[in-house]
């Protein structure tokens, strides 16, 4: 799918009991494979994240969102009833990150680089092609 595609289409995603669907409807950044200690914890390797403006996304239910602060610098929402790791958002707010695998297909996205990748586990190596960097 080509930007201008992608850019037209609605994207939808869930946690993995359902109740807690989106849509977005408006442009996606390909994703970052992020492997901070923090991404690693709550996702049980890396954190693989797109992200849209925050006016784009429309969360259907709110009942089961839970917000984890995991720094000053953001915040982590999460499936209170299934535990799924849905988003992440910086602080202040300029967008909104969106686990990739929350999304469903085809989402017409792609893996654009790794992030923080000085923190990553010790237990793997980034062997795959993306570029490799510190920024978040
Ligand atoms: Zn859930």
């Amino acid at each position: 799918m080509d930007d201008q595609k992608r850019k037209s289409a609605v994207v939808t995603g869930s946690c993995l009991c359902g109740s807690i669907r989106f849509r977005v409807r408006g442009p996606l950044r390909d994703v970052l494979v992020c492997h901070c200690v923090f991404c690693r914890r709550m996702n049980t390797h890396v954190g693989a994240y797109t992200a849209c403006a925050v006016s784009d996304l429309e969360i259907e239910s709110t009942r089961t969102l839970r917000w984890h602060r995991s720094s000053p610098r953001a915040r982590r929402g999460f499936c209170s009833k299934c535990g799924s790791v849905l988003f992440w958002e910086p602080t202040p707010v300029t967008h909104i990150s969106i686990a990739a695998g929350s999304l469903n297909a085809p989402t017409g996205l792609k893996i654009e680089a790794h992030v923080c990748a000085a923190q990553k586990g010790d237990y793997y190596e980034i062997t795959n092609g993306p570029p490799q960097t510190q920024r978040i």
